[in-house]
């Protein structure tokens, strides 16, 4: 797909340092996540197009400043990489005591981790509550920290998306369920090293203040208090529930849900929410 004029002057943004290094990291994990993926749709390349052209209008009209507001978690990273890497740890622990669970886990690839580790485990034929219990246990205990963020690894276009959404002139929100006292650190890191903009001028990062607040409730509180920061005009995020919410306190705004993954028995898209897979232009 040839690039659109609109974004022709972004070429530049893709940083081959940023981008050699995370491949270098983890060039496993990048092939098998990202091989053989369809090109994307034009309805998604058109969204997104519409969306950059829309910030640069809002911005040199000088109204009131764009902007736009990202989910982080299966919305602009694949986080089952974090669990895949935490399972392999836990079963290097049980080599010895438990080899045929330790057998079973070592043929899992982060396509086969789904949204419950319970259903991964399932999946593998784990299914005694003891052994799913403690499996369970060890990985809370990584999952929601900062050491474990860096296994992350971006939704496909999404750091060059993010970074073309804020040179074009909008404020990037980044709102997520991750809570402020487990995870600022890793997420800031993460967010660094993965090449999208943050500790910059026009880039807030929003956390939860406490890890048992519902994702939902607190994206309740929290979004009606963006539009002090300007015009709320995309929002981009992996379950119905908030893409639903946004939808109804921002009609005006492009509401995007990624097709990625989201919680069993979800509810539909409200009408209006549009459906991407990824963030390729
Ligand atoms: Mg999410």
């Amino acid at each position: 797909m040839a690039m659109p004029t609109a974004t022709s002057k972004r070429a530049h943004f893709i940083e081959p340092p940023f981008f050699l290094r995370f491949i270098d990291e983890r060039p496993s994990i990048q092939l098998s996540l990202h091989h053989m993926r369809p090109p994307p749709l034009p309805h998604q390349t058109a969204l997104l197009t519409q969306i950059l052209e829309r910030i640069e209008k809002s911005a040199e009209e000088g109204d009131r400043t764009p902007v736009v507001v990202f989910d982080l978690d299966a919305t602009l990273y694949d986080n089952r990489p974090r669990t895949l890497e935490i399972l392999m740890e836990y079963r290097t622990t049980i080599l010895n005591s438990r080899p045929e669970i330790a057998e079973v886990l070592a043929t899992l690839t982060a396509e086969r981790i789904d949204y419950l580790l319970s259903d991964t485990l399932r999946g593998c034929g784990i299914t005694r509550t003891e052994v799913v219990n403690e499996i369970t246990r060890y990985w809370r205990e990584r999952f929601f920290t900062d050491a474990y963020c860096h296994h992350d690894v971006p939704i496909q276009g999404a750091p060059e998306f993010v970074r073309a959404c804020h040179e074009a002139g909008a404020t990037i929100v980044y709102l997520t369920g991750r809570d402020l006292h487990g995870m600022l650190i890793g997420t800031v890191t993460s967010l660094r090293d993965s090449g999208f903009p943050i500790g910059t001028v026009g880039v807030e990062l929003v956390l939860k203040p406490d890890a048992n607040l519902s994702d939902e409730a607190f994206k309740r509180g929290v979004l009606p208090e963006l539009s002090r920061l300007g015009e709320v005009i995309a929002f981009f995020d992996n379950e119905t529930a908030n893409t639903n919410l946004a939808k109804e306190l921002y009609p005006e705004a492009t509401v995007v849900l990624l097709e990625t993954q989201r919680v069993p028995y979800a509810p539909p898209a409200a009408p209006g929410v549009e459906v991407i897979a990824d963030f390729r232009l």
